[in-house]
């Protein structure tokens, strides 16, 4: 059935409101919704309806979006987050061991692509290097990581972050336990996964971080391209890489019509990539600001092509939950779809008591599980295609809504 269509058709727009307004109010509509399966299993750890809401599900995981962009010495002078202070409920819960690979050191960022994937918010605080050099050292927090890799970049850009290259080297040394561990183990190293997105000024932070992986092996570097309606950051980024053809040039694949180089993705380094998300390239299934062609071209896909091109991913995953940190708290983040839910992942901020109820969510089975969460390993024995057909003729399906 081709009904997707007027299912597309329905899609809202919720404007951003101001300030802490947004969320301080519980009962002010969250901007997430968490799927069904979820919500069964909270309420089978005791939770009503008003009780799941009242977690505060968000769409973003941003407590308090500023208003306008910080000036980067106001997010110095009352932008700071204490790293420790901010876990200290939680350091040691063994719930959370071997939990997280995934954090930012901002909650938000400041890069304002035009379609942004991550749905980021412009960032209010961000941990200071001194709290993460603590909090590195200690081996409660070190616990809480993943055995095989921390990613530094999901919804936060790294090098807003005026020490952002220091903080990549102490983590590099604070998690050498874990990379003995893991050689131990399993013969492989312990990786620390940095994801930038490149801008003309942040070239010299992308230069250090290509030293120090042609030295550390543990490291790996993502250089993304915007997926921007306009070409000049990959433009900028073009002129950069051939300046840097020992590194670039053996993957510089070809010329496309717009006079862009399309990049291959590798580089000369085994542990330097590029991410070269196009515009013209299908990911526009998520994020933040989808122009009108982008959303006709939505509305006028064939059901197959939306179904390749996210819907078996989205809903393949619906439920699964893992832990982020960044500087507002340490998340809970659920996987959704962008039809029963308006954005593909809903968060809601993790403290000792709603733990345990949260920890009974499956941890996402695409990486390792944690040994003491309560709810295991995920399953994937769900049918996306039948999970979608539900979806797309039930009564309740609602519209999808892009937050502006
Ligand atoms: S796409 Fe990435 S770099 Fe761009 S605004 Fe979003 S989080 Fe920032």
């Amino acid at each position: 059935m081709d009904n997707k269509g007027e299912h597309l058709q329905q899609t809202i727009t919720v404007e951003k409101q101001d300030g802490n307004a947004f969320f301080s109010n519980p009962r002010i509509p969250n901007t997430a919704e968490l799927p069904p399966e979820s919500v069964q299993i909270l309420k089978g750890r005791g939770m009503d309806e008003n009780g799941i809401r009242d977690l505060g599900w968000h769409a973003v995981p941003t407590l308090h979006k500023p208003h306008k962009r910080l000036s980067k010495q106001e997010l110095a002078t009352n932008g700071q987050v204490d790293a420790v202070e901010l876990l200290s409920s939680l350091l040691g819960d063994k719930r959370l061991v071997r939990t997280l690979r995934t954090m930012d050191l901002s909650n938000g960022c400041g890069m304002q692509c035009d379609t942004c994937l991550a749905d980021a918010a412009l960032p209010a605080k961000q941990f200071s290097y001194e709290s993460l050099e603590r909090l590195f050292l200690d081996n409660k927090f070190l616990e809480m990581l993943q055995p095989d890799s921390l990613r530094i970049g999901s919804s936060g850009e790294i090098s807003n972050n005026p020490r952002a290259l220091d903080i990549v080297k102490m983590i590099l040394t604070a998690t050498k336990s874990l990379d003995m561990k893991r050689m131990e183990q399993e013969g492989k190293h312990h990786q620390i996964k940095v994801f930038t997105n490149y801008r003309h000024i942040t070239e010299q932070f992308i230069d250090g971080l290509i030293d120090l992986a042609k030295t550390e092996p543990r490291l790996s570097v993502c250089i993304s391209l915007p997926l921007n309606k306009i070409d000049s950051v990959n433009r900028q980024f073009d002129q950069y890489a051939l300046s840097k053809s020992d590194i670039f040039g053996p993957f510089a694949d070809y010329r496309d019509e717009a006079g862009l180089i399309r990049w291959a993705g590798r580089t000369t380094l085994r542990n330097v990539l590029i991410q070269d998300v196009r515009h013209t390239q299908p990911l526009y299934m998520g994020g933040r600001v989808l122009s009108n062609d982008q959303l006709k071209r939505i509305r006028d896909m064939e059901l197959d092509e939306i179904y390749y091109d996210s819907t078996s991913r989205d809903y393949g995953h619906r439920g699964f939950a893992k832990t982020y940190l960044n500087p507002d708290g340490l998340w809970c983040m659920v996987h959704g779809t962008g039809f029963t839910s308006h954005t593909d992942r809903s968060f809601t901020i993790i403290t000792p008591q709603n733990l345990d109820a949260l920890s009974y969510l499956p941890y996402h089975y695409d990486f390792p599980t944690p040994p003491n969460w309560p709810g295991g390993k995920a399953v994937n024995n769900v049918d996306p295609e039948k999970l979608r057909t539900e979806d797309f003729t039930t009564q309740t399906q609602k519209p999808r809504t892009i937050v502006k």
